[in-house]
């Protein structure tokens, strides 16, 4: 059987060539389908004990928890509990589940959801809308919850897209979904897939779909209603996998995507036979020659490979130039390496409009920077900033002293590294300010998909993605990354 998320990009691709111009939509059920319930149940059972200085749910794992969230009879059966106390933590249960509490403390989304909805949100003419069985009496404490979920990955709910059931609680659900079906065609979205936990749900809605254009999306956590015959266009999957949702021809033509570590022939040729615009490739000096080198690690600190120094400089930038490249330099020291840089990109006819320079604030320090921003006023100007992560976040204002600072010196463009703790908030608020902002150090296809739903002005990867045949070497760590992968994929595992 084909990957759901596959059937969903393709069905979505031939909506949008069949439909020009219409608003499209698809359509989302919350429970079981963008939340894992299992941590509302662990949640509540083990605020019972908290409540009752009991501690019969203190082992329990969220991996114990195999049943949807109207049968916890079930589970509770299981437990060496006594039945008069099994019903008395029923019923507590009941009563407590959807207290605003639980709702905005105990609610996870699946993995890869929340992306999936992203991707959706950033593409032209298409919304996403909610589909619940759940009552209007907690409209206000949804929209709040899946909201604080989403803010990470900036994706936000808003009260027209959001259906819910006006039949109360657990009545006429199949109904209810119909209803949000039609209510939301009536304003005139054409829905093009409903995903939703709950087979009955999306028979209801084949039935009522007689253009049988919906691709009925079956999302396979744990459901409630019996398994039965699905609707023949019915797909079923797991994961939220973003690597088989978005495919390369689709990446936001926005954002700038540069491919790090072209040091040597190796990834040159790689990268020379890809679309990507933009080369990395890192410079310092021989301490011996005083020639400048490609070389991620410092000459001193390690030992050269056999094969290095077959790249030099003049072959990258010659060859760059002559392919209409963009050429990205990190400049590992600042003085004298500073001026040769200039002086080389100057004789291969480089303009600004194809140069970007990087380096650490104190390797160039203010009168580097400056050189560089008065020789190329318009070319890229970046300093990695990871550093104010913290600051960031403790000290915002003081964080943008610094930051503005830095612009005043003729940065344009900060670089932050993917694996910085809290990068995500880090990120939003370098967006909010309006800083231009690079992710780097995305170590693979998924989260270099996930970085790209954040819409960075760019991108710096290794594009070592086999998946889409990109076998980037990265670099420095004599091609760790790249290693790795390859042998993953061959299905070798050495770690
Ligand atoms: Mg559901």
């Amino acid at each position: 059987m084909k990957n759901w998320m596959r059937v969903l990009a393709s069905h979505y691709e031939t909506i949008l060539r069949r439909y020009p111009g219409e608003r499209l939509m698809i359509l989302f059920d919350i429970d079981g389908t963008i939340l894992d319930m299992r941590y509302m149940v662990l949640y509540v059972l083990q605020a019972y004990d908290r409540s009752h200085g009991s501690s019969f749910f203190r082992n329990l794992r969220i991996s114990d928890v195999t049943v949807h969230e109207n049968c916890v009879e079930r589970l509770l059966a299981q437990l060496p509990l006594q039945p008069e106390k099994q019903e008395e933590i029923l019923s507590w249960y009941l009563k407590h589940r959807w207290t605003s509490a639980a709702v905005l403390e105990s609610h996870r989304p699946f993995g890869g959801v929340l992306e999936v909805i992203r991707w959706f949100l950033i593409q032209p003419d298409t919304y996403v809308g909610l589909n619940t069985g759940r009552p209007e009496s907690l409209r206000a404490d949804t929209l709040r919850s899946l909201n604080e979920l989403g803010k990470d990955y900036r994706v936000c709910f808003t009260d027209e897209l959001l259906h819910m059931n006006r039949a109360g609680w657990e009545q006429g659900v199949e109904d209810a979904k119909v209803e949000g079906v039609r209510h939301f065609q009536r304003q005139g979205y054409r829905i093009f897939a409903v995903v939703d936990n709950e087979p009955y749900n999306l028979k209801a809605i084949s039935k009522a779909d007689t253009q049988k254009s919906i691709l009925l999306l079956h999302a396979n956590t744990i459901f409630e209603s019996k398994r039965i015959r699905m609707p023949r266009r019915t797909v079923r999957g797991k994961v939220y996998d973003l690597t088989e949702l978005i495919p390369e021809k689709a990446l936001p033509e926005r954002i700038q995507f540069v491919w790090h570590g072209v040091n040597d022939k190796a990834n040159l040729r790689q990268f020379l036979a890809s679309d990507i615009h933009w080369a990395e490739c890192d410079i310092r000096m021989d301490p011996v020659t005083n020639d400048l080198v490609l070389r991620h690690d410092s000459l001193e600190d390690t030992v050269p490979q056999e094969d290095e120094g077959s790249l030099t400089p003049d072959d990258l930038l010659s060859r760059l130039h002559k392919m209409d490249k963009g050429v990205k330099l990190d400049l590992k020291a600042g003085g004298m390496l500073v001026d040769k840089v200039l002086d080389m990109v100057s004789a291969y006819g480089f303009d600004d409009s194809h140069l970007w320079f990087n380096a650490k604030v104190e390797r160039l320090q203010e009168s580097g920077f400056r050189q560089l921003a008065f020789a190329r006023p318009s070319a890229v100007l970046q300093c990695p900033v990871s550093f104010l992560a913290p600051v960031i976040l403790s000290a915002p204002g003081k964080a943008k002293e610094i930051l503005t600072m830095f612009t005043d010196w003729g940065i344009n463009r900060f670089s932050i590294s993917w694996l910085t703790p809290d990068m995500r908030q880090f990120f939003d608020q370098m967006d909010q300010w309006g800083f231009e902002v690079n992710i780097y150090d995305v170590p693979d296809l998924e989260s270099f998909l996930q970085a790209t739903l954040l819409m960075p002005r760019s991108i710096t990867s290794d594009f070592n993605f086999p998946k889409w045949h990109y076998y980037g070497r990265g670099s420095g760590e004599n091609g760790n990354h790249y290693e790795f992968s390859m042998r993953l994929n061959r299905g070798i595992r050495t770690f």
